[in-house]
């Protein structure tokens, strides 16, 4: 992806452990790198469709002097996160913030951190088989769209299935959402758990009836096996009712363990229910024949 660079920005700020640095201040220095698509301005010779460096460059020297933390690390993390808000062209920043004259009475160069972050695309499904099951889906939606570390939410149509397991009574509403977010793969899982609390969940069987159900699919490329959070989410291909409405978002989206986009996957689970059915079928024909004899 195109780049921005900034190289060794100067700021007098007040970030430290001791009190003399947070009385006196101290040089800090900043790397940047914003990476974001930079053809549209290339091609139009217009600032307004690209990032404005000087703009990037001020926000910084703003933010740094106007908060003070006791370390380098929390200035850079929250200073990545603020940008990213700010800047929406700006897709993912490595940021390197550096003390020259940090404390350590030795002789050194610098000491610095560097962090990278960015917007990470993720596929969630929802569904709700309880309740005002469209109302707190709808719901679910717009908490999601109103948080301030998601943006871009897209929804896949909701589609009406026959309960999974032998649990659920009632049929379930079914959809898929897009979006991006700044938060981990278990801020993100923590997130949905509070939203379908709201919702009234309770967890008393596993895939019985319940107002809202929100896994994460796919987070980006992410891998987990952890059983708190498995991602991609490992049923997912044989559920018509995550694949249907994943692959009106995202048909190519490739499954970063399988190897296999959606598209496939639902094709895949289509035929092979479509061979069990003619399978069942040719079993009851035999059944009826052999009663016949
Ligand atoms: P399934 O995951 O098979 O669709 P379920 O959604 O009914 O079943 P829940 O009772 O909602 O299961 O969740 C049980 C636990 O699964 C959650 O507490 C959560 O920690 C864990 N979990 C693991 N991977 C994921 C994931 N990708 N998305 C959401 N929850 C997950
Ligand atoms: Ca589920
Ligand atoms: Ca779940």
């Amino acid at each position: 992806m195109d780049q921005i660079k900034i190289d060794n920005l100067e700021v007098y700020a007040y970030h430290g452990v001791f009190p003399e640095e947070t009385r006196d201040g101290q040089i800090f220095q900043i790397d940047a790198v914003l990476y974001t698509d930079l053809r549209p301005a290339g091609e139009a010779d217009e600032l307004t469709l690209s990032t404005h460096y000087g703009e990037v460059c001020h926000f910084i020297n703003r933010f740094l002097r106007e908060n003070t933390y006791m370390l380098i690390e929390a200035a850079a993390e929250n200073l990545t996160r603020e940008l990213l808000l700010a800047f929406p062209r700006i897709e993912r920043i490595e940021l390197e913030l550096k003390k020259p004259h940090a404390p350590i009475e030795l002789p050194f160069e610098n000491v610095s951190v560097r962090i990278e972050r960015g917007w990470k695309q993720v596929y969630l499904g929802i569904g709700s088989n309880l309740g005002k099951r469209q109302e707190l889906i709808e719901q679910a939606i717009m908490k999601l769209a109103k948080h301030k570390l998601i943006k871009d939410v897209k929804c896949s149509k909701i589609i009406s299935t026959e309960p999974y397991g032998d649990t659920a009574l009632y049929e379930f509403l079914n959809g898929a959402i897009e979006l991006k977010t700044l938060m981990t793969p278990h801020k993100l899982l923590e997130f949905l758990h509070q939203i379908e609390a709201e919702a009234g969940r309770e967890r008393k069987v596993h895939w019985g009836p319940r107002t809202l159900d929100l896994d994460i699919l796919f987070y980006e490329d992410f891998v987990s096996n952890d059983p708190v959070l498995t991602v991609p989410h490992p049923d997912m291909e044989n559920r018509l009712f995550v694949l249907e409405p994943l692959n009106e978002l995202c048909p190519w989206y490739f499954n970063p363990v399988t190897g296999k986009s959606v598209r496939q996957m639902l094709r895949e689970l289509k035929e092979a229910e479509a061979a069990s059915e003619t399978e069942e079928a040719q079993k009851q024909e035999e059944l009826i024949k052999h009663e016949e004899e």
